[in-house]
């Protein structure tokens, strides 16, 4: 009776967020939840989680006393975890009435309302009373008990009985995962990374929706700064949190913009940088198998960003271009920087390649005819190939 009297919950109990609808891919991406959760907070200390358990639509962990110590560390782990809809730590108590009601009062005792549910969820049939009668049954020796009131709707306290795993499962709350996909069940793809504020926000979105994510940068040393090289590697830090290893390509623009520089008109400068940003990265890409590029662009928000622009840029890739970030407003695209907290590491001063050597008046309705013809006094071909071979790659891990 002791142990079932405990006050620490034992187990946490995940529920998946879209996954229950993909069909025969099910088993992978339960597979990846479990393997990403179980990374996670393996990250704060090894041995925290004595035994992962996939059952019946649900992720269980088994928390071993240094876990439950750590209980606290374990949720903010779970808050990140792309797929989880929402968990909770829970209490394992034989499924059997009359340990079932006591606990149920043991714990709800304990608090402070005036109106109450009990919400059982029976996956588990060798139980012999129905969900619906638990509730009933529970229910009547709370009130017997404690003399409080039923509500069915919003009450102030819903106990939650799950049965199953031949055993009843009591929790008084659950917590919201942050929804999305596993991390990995949705092939790989090129972010596109300044040292600004949004492109970390659209590498968010993107790990959001399950991929895995591989980085490339582009920088104009000695005209910037190493300052922002570990600048960009701090941003990607803040996104190991969803994904422990992160590659990340240095590549060098200065060659070609000098070149550009030298040789091209000077409305389009901007727009010729970053054609070539396009070509190079997605030749990365292909290296690493990733199957399309992301970045941080939204329509309007600078000359670059026009439509027309964004569709001359583009027109120079095969490869599908994701911009998750297209309609957002600056100030929404803040806030969810402010969230993940890679705000603070973005508005350090630094310079960009694309903001190094500017016009003052770039084109802002570029035509691909005027560009190209500038690019044919460019050897294209030979300045995408050097700097795709002298690319520098290294691993943003947060694994210690
Ligand atoms: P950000 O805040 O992400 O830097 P921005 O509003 O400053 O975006 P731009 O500088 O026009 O806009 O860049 C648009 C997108 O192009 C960026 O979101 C990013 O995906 C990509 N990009 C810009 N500069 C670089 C760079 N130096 N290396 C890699 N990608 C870049
Ligand atoms: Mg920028």
């Amino acid at each position: 009776m002791k142990s079932k009297l405990d006050n620490r919950p034992g187990y946490i109990i995940c529920h998946y967020a879209e996954i229950g609808t993909k069909g025969k891919n099910r088993n992978y991406f339960e597979r990846k939840l479990k393997d990403n959760i179980r990374f996670a907070i393996k990250s704060i200390s090894p041995g925290l989680v004595e035994k992962t358990k996939l059952i019946q639509g649900r992720l269980l962990l088994k928390l071993s006393p240094s876990g439950q110590d750590q209980l606290e560390n374990i949720c903010n782990v779970l808050d990140r975890i792309f797929g989880l809809a929402y968990y909770a730590p829970a209490f394992q108590i034989a499924a059997e009435m009359e340990a079932i009601n006591d606990f149920a009062l043991h714990l709800i005792e304990k608090e402070d309302f005036s109106n109450f549910r009990i919400t059982t969820r029976k996956a588990d049939q060798s139980f012999p009373v129905s969900a619906h009668r638990t509730n009933e049954i529970v229910g009547a020796h709370i009130v017997e008990q404690l003399g409080k009131k039923v509500r069915l709707k919003n009450p102030e306290l819903n106990c939650r009985i799950d049965l199953f795993f031949q055993s009843a499962f009591i929790y008084l709350k659950r917590y919201e995962g942050p929804g999305g996909l596993p991390v990995g069940v949705s092939g790989r793809v090129a972010l596109m990374l300044s040292g600004g504020i949004d492109s970390p926000v659209a590498g968010y979105y993107a790990l959001k929706r399950g991929v895995n994510l591989m980085a490339i940068h582009f920088h104009s040393l000695p005209y910037t700064t190493e300052t922002a090289l570990d600048k960009v590697r701090e941003l990607l830090h803040k996104l190991n949190i969803y994904q422990s290893r992160i590659k990340l390509y240095l590549v060098a623009l200065t060659p070609i913009q000098q070149e550009i520089l030298t040789r091209t008109a000077e409305k389009y400068r901007v727009i010729l940088y970053r054609r070539f940003m396009f070509r190079i990265a997605e030749q990365l890409a292909r290296q690493e198998e990733a199957h399309a590029l992301v970045t941080g662009e939204s329509i309007g928000q600078v000359a670059s960003q026009t439509v027309e622009n964004l569709a001359v840029i583009e027109e120079i890739v095969k490869m599908p271009v994701l911009r998750p970030l297209i309609s957002m407003d600056k100030k929404e695209i803040i806030q969810v920087a402010e969230q993940i907290d890679t705000y603070k590491i973005s508005i350090q001063p630094h310079i960009d390649c694309c903001t190094l050597f500017v016009p003052k008046h770039p084109a802002t309705k570029a035509k691909a005819r005027d560009v190209e013809a500038c690019e044919a006094k460019l050897d294209i071909e030979g300045l995408v190939k050097t700097a795709v071979e002298t690319a520098e790659m290294e691993l943003v891990s947060s694994v210690k």
